[in-house]
């Protein structure tokens, strides 16, 4: 309260008391005269702490309905004291001051928030405890079904069952230490996941950790290596065989009119293999580089069909076998015509090899809706159902003594497989040990012609 609005009220009659004791130069009169205007000066500060009061009240009032976000009164007391005019003022800086720092805030936590369930990677954030205290959504993804309840208030050791990850955690929250480390993540759908586990900062108590999958990368790794492995394997069987006969020439065997011949026929089968396998790997790795461009057009079915059935005739009726079309001659798929044939003779070549002495190979052609469908049925060996979901993997062969005998590099289907999908087609297979084996061939319909006009 203003020193100025207590003082005023009491010195203005004391003033006239004063005044009035020096004109009547009565002391009763005087006494009389002071007592009623010290009673009036009491009465005048009643009135005006009463005033103050009610001015405090209500800024009050008004600071707590700001704080409580309702708008500040618009029309300005004009009985306001001045003291308390500026005190409002002030709370109203200070309240515009707060509130353009909370819109900032609140901005700034949305951005966040949107980053984080934007981003691919998990995210979580624990506090000093090493409690998860908030995480992004595709962090529930990446975890399940691993983690099938909730992760905020967990532990890293009771969600993922971790002592390398609860111990980053514990050293990022306790120490400050960043920690890279592996988790691999066990049950009906492995992964493998690549998780970095910082300290927040200096003043913010706690931890954060990534979690990026990287199964898939692991996974192209180990086929790379494979592949690297099998192309070696592959190419050393005939090279190895083709030195060694070539040496065993060198050595005099060339002047044994006997084994001479069969010598110089098994280098040449062996290079032949040689070249097929490397014919077929740079199909492959052209397929899958999508360095071959496809042309896409009408495909009669038939003639595709015929061609690739002429191919593999010669070897057919070297093992007695009757390859038979049955494919209606206006069949036209949407394709690549050289493609079409590659695949069609690649799964003849694979019928008429796995297919007993005295077996059938037929191929059927048909319609399904906006598909053109045709299928290579044998009567041969059959594969396994185990077998079966593998079998179009570059190198994965049933029994791999009996391909490289018949001559396969164990890449046909592989190729199958890439060629029909830049054709937007698929291949399936339905098989049989002992009974024999169906390769079905799906590929676009070609649009019918256009009706002549004019
Ligand atoms: P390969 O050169 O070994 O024939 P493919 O990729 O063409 O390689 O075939 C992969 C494997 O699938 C073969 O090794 C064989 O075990 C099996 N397979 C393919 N076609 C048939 C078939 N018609 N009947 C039985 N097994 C087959």
């Amino acid at each position: 309260m203003p020193v100025r609005a207590i003082l005023l009220p009491l010195l203005l009659p004391a003033l006239v008391v004063a005044v009035l004791v020096a004109v009547l130069d009565t002391p009763g009169g005087a006494l009389a005269a002071a007592l009623v205007t010290l009673a009036g000066s009491l009465m005048a500060l009643g009135v005006s702490r009463g005033n103050l009061q009610r001015q405090l009240d209500t800024l009050a009032l008004h600071t707590r309905g700001r704080a409580e976000g309702a708008l500040a009164p618009t029309a300005p007391d004009p009985d306001q004291l001045e003291e308390v005019a500026n005190l409002e003022g002030a709370i109203d800086t200070l309240h515009a001051r707060l509130s353009a720092q909370n819109t900032q805030l609140t901005q700034e936590a949305r951005t966040l928030t949107a980053v984080l369930d934007g981003m691919a990677e998990g995210v979580w954030v624990t506090d000093a405890e090493g409690t998860v205290v908030r995480h992004n959504d595709a962090l529930r993804d990446i975890l399940q079904p691993t983690v099938s309840g909730g992760l905020i208030g967990q532990r890293p050791l009771a969600l993922l069952r971790n002592d390398e990850l609860h111990d980053a955690v514990m050293r990022a929250c306790g120490e400050g230490a960043s920690t890279r480390l592996e988790l691999a993540l066990e049950g009906l759908f492995p992964r493998t996941l690549s998780v970095r586990v910082t300290p927040l900062g200096r003043d913010l108590p706690g931890s954060a950790a990534v979690f990026h999958d990287i199964t898939e990368l692991r996974h192209l790794e180990n086929v790379r290596k494979d592949f690297v492995a099998n192309v070696s394997h592959e190419l050393r069987t005939p090279i190895t065989a083709i030195r060694g006969y070539a040496e065993t020439l060198q050595g005099g065997a060339l002047n044994d009119p006997v084994m001479a011949p069969k010598m110089v026929e098994i280098i040449h089968r062996q290079s032949e293999r040689l070249s097929e396998l490397v014919e077929d790997l740079l199909e492959l790795s052209r397929l899958e580089s999508r360095e071959v461009r496809l042309t896409l057009t009408e495909v009669t079915l038939a003639e595709a069909a015929a061609r690739a059935a002429d191919t593999v005739r010669p070897k057919a009726e070297g093992k007695s076998q009757r390859v038979s079309l049955h494919v209606p001659a206006e069949l036209r798929a949407l394709g690549d015509p050289r493609a079409v044939e590659q695949v069609l003779l690649n799964l003849l070549d694979n019928a008429v090899k796995y297919t007993p002495a005295g077996g059938r190979v037929d191929v059927y052609g048909a319609c399904e809706e906006d598909r053109c469908v045709v299928r290579v049925k044998d009567t041969g060996l059959g594969i396994e159902p185990r077998h079966l979901s593998r079998i179009f993997e570059r190198f994965y062969r049933v029994d791999k003594g009996r391909s490289r005998d018949m001559g396969g590099t164990g890449l046909g289907l592989s190729i199958v497989k890439h060629l029909l999908q830049a054709m937007e087609g698929e291949v399936k297979v339905e098989s049989q040990p002992n009974e024999g084996s169906t390769f079905t061939i799906f590929l676009p319909r070609a649009a019918p012609p256009k009706a002549a006009t004019g």
